[in-house]
């Protein structure tokens, strides 16, 4: 983490978990645990189901809520579909874009992910992006180049003035909801290098004030340990956002003056 040029970001993604019912009992059982942190910047993104209450539940805490996903067009003949407009009126602040189990199975190419960047920052939300790499990619030994590709083509043609609104997830394919994390030093070079994609295309002030968050298994256990990496400013989070005080904890260990 480095806050004096960036946002530390902690954001739940629930995925395709909780009911209305079960997302009131949690905001019961969060919010007396989470108070009001001051130093990191805390979102839920929830399925679309449940922004609403989530946005009402949970303003007090100052926790922003997110969206899993959006579409790139601004309305039309989109059966199921749901638009960046229709995500800002309902108070929501940000919303994930092709996250790898959106391209595993709903055909997310790196071609929409580039489209639905564009037009959330139009729109007005904040994207988070998702890069990330296989096991086999991994070991073929092309990770930097593949997530210097996925990042390059997910920002085409944002301009500058638009990145302090762009959040990068990296999630190692083989770490997400497998128990198995990337050691520290491996989320912090594949960030590291996030980081140098970005200086690249946009130089070194706009590069240091970006978020780059891990995504992977974090846990109340090695979030303090991944977040000490300078280039580490956050992490996104699956299964250990669904139990309040799982994710109490991994707040806390970002929430440090
Ligand atoms: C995710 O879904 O983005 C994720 C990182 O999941 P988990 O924390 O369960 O690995």
């Amino acid at each position: 983490m480095n806050r004096r040029y960036r946002k530390t970001i902690i954001a739940g993604n629930w995925k395709m978990n909780k009911t209305l019912s079960e997302t009131r009992a949690f905001a019961d059982e969060l919010k007396p645990l989470l108070g009001k942190p001051k130093w990191c910047e805390v979102v839920l993104c929830v399925p679309y189901v449940n922004i609403p209450a989530a946005v009402r539940l949970f303003k007090e805490n100052r926790v922003a809520i997110g969206a899993e996903n959006c579409h790139f067009e601004s309305h039309g003949a989109y059966t199921g579909e749901v638009s960046v407009e229709m995500l800002k009126e309902l108070g929501v602040k940000y919303v994930i874009i092709g996250h790898s189990e959106r391209r595993q199975y709903y055909n997310e190419t790196d071609f929409t992910v580039n489209k639905k960047v564009h037009a959330a920052l139009e729109g007005g939300l904040y994207p988070i992006v998702c890069v990330g790499e296989s096991l086999e990619q991994r070991e073929l030994g092309v990770t930097m180049d593949l997530i210097s590709y996925q990042v390059k083509a997910a920002l085409a043609g944002v301009p500058a003035d638009k990145m302090r609104h762009v959040v990068i997830a990296y999630e190692p394919l083989w770490a997400i909801g497998t128990g198995k994390t990337a050691t520290a030093e491996q989320a912090g070079e594949v960030c590291e290098a996030i980081r140098a994609v970005i200086r690249k295309l946009y130089g070194a002030r706009v590069a240091r004030s970006v978020t780059i968050q891990y995504g992977g298994s974090m846990n109340a256990k090695n979030a303090a340990e991944l977040l000490a990496q300078p280039d580490v400013d956050g992490g996104l989070i699956g299964g250990a956002a669904l139990k309040a005080p799982d994710f109490v904890e991994i707040v806390n260990a970002a929430n440090q003056e």
